[in-house]
């Protein structure tokens, strides 16, 4: 299973945000989208960093209120780890959980074409382990 087919289940659709924006205008996307973070990129597309929801609680923390009157790009992750659509789910949730991180943009000849969750990567672990134990049980019960 590759990071190909989680984007053909769930879609290409891409939240992002720009440099200029406050944390209070992500924090507003990621409610009204139902998300835990953004990509940040530039008038031309190009990725610049991510901001997740941790990144507002910590600004938030530190700064009280008017950190979320910041700039986005004060408080993003600018070293970010992206994953390319012939990468598996396997390699993509080790990627996750040696990163600590909840969330990787999928990048297609340096362009954004899509964000996997660890959500959307558990959600298929789950599928193809309950689809091998019907096969096997399926199996059993034939022979
Ligand atoms: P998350 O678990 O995705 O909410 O993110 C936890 C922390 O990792 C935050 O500081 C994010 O900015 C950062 N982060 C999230 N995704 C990535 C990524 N793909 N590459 C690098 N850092 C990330």
């Amino acid at each position: 299973m590759t990071v190909a087919r989680i984007l053909a289940g769930k879609g290409h659709a891409i939240i992002t945000a720009s440099p200029h924006q406050t944390i209070r205008d992500v924090a507003d996307t990621l409610a009204k989208h139902r998300i835990g973070a953004v990509v940040v990129c530039d008038a031309d597309g190009a990725v610049l960093g991510i901001l997740s929801e941790r990144d507002i609680v910590r600004a938030v923390s530190a700064g009280g209120g008017a950190a979320l009157s910041d700039p986005v790009t004060q408080h993003m992750t600018k070293k970010v780890v992206t994953t390319g659509e012939q990468a598996s789910v396997e390699e993509t949730m080790e990627t996750m959980t040696q990163g600590r991180f909840r969330h990787i943009p999928v990048l297609r000849d340096g362009k954004l074409i899509g964000v996997i969750s660890i959500g959307d990567v558990v959600k298929v672990r789950v599928e193809s382990i309950e689809n091998e134990h019907r096969a096997l049980r399926e199996y059993i019960a034939s022979a």
